[in-house]
């Protein structure tokens, strides 16, 4: 007999752009070259998630992710975090520093809808993109300390040491990051490129300078 369409197995699209990632899709035309690629994040994330379920154990945990550059970083991290702690919620807050081009305001600006209640008495893991400059983590952990949790520690998945200008140290690092701009794993260039699985550069000519 012959198959339906349901039954007939997908073909896989045909790509034609060399060179091919691991997952074997093309590496997007606008990406320069790959800094961290899909496999090492995951490697490294579940590595973070096995030492932040280590630490956590016997304590309820709230996992409040920093939008939208980490939502992916969250969203994969706690599916690693083990062992379980009591008990896991997972929020997410917008903050944001950078406007749409590639060098930061300075200002960071919270999402109107946080609220102080969510996280008072709760044991706080702030998830973040990157720490550049340190402004947006240290305002974040000032916030969360005023709001009433009871701790207060952060996961980041890249450190950006060169450019701090506010000191700042992450419970949980990921990798240290070149002094590039960067995208993708979540991490946007005018909010393009988020849905990458691996963090890469753009390239130039489709940097707008202004
Ligand atoms: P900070 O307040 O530490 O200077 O800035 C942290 C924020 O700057 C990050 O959450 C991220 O949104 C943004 N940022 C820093 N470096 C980069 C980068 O290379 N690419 C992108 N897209 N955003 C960056």
């Amino acid at each position: 007999r012959s198959l339906s369409s349901a039954e007939t197995p997908l073909e896989t699209p045909p790509h034609s752009q060399p060179p091919l990632h691991p997952r074997r899709l093309p590496i997007h035309p606008e990406i320069d070259s790959v800094i961290f690629s899909e496999e090492l994040i995951q490697a490294r994330v579940a590595e973070l998630g096995r030492l932040i379920g280590q630490d956590y154990e016997l304590s309820d945990l709230l996992v409040l992710g920093v939008l939208k550059g980490a939502f992916m970083f969250t969203t994969d991290l706690v599916r690693y975090i083990y062992p379980y702690p009591a008990s896991l919620e997972v929020d997410f807050l917008k903050a944001s520093s950078y406007g749409s081009g590639t060098t930061s305001s300075g200002v960071v600006q919270l999402d109107s809808s946080f609220k102080k209640e969510a996280v008072r008495d709760k044991h706080v893991l702030l998830v973040e993109d990157i720490i550049d400059t340190g402004h947006t983590l240290s305002h974040l952990v000032t916030l969360m300390r005023d709001a009433g949790a009871s701790s207060v520690r952060v996961a980041v998945l890249l450190d950006k040491k060169a450019r701090r200008s506010t000191p700042f140290q992450a419970d949980f690092t990921g990798f240290e990051c070149p002094d590039e701009f960067i995208v993708g794993y979540g991490i946007d260039y005018a909010e393009k490129y988020r849905n990458l699985p691996y963090i890469g550069s753009v390239k130039k000519e489709f940097i707008k300078h202004d």
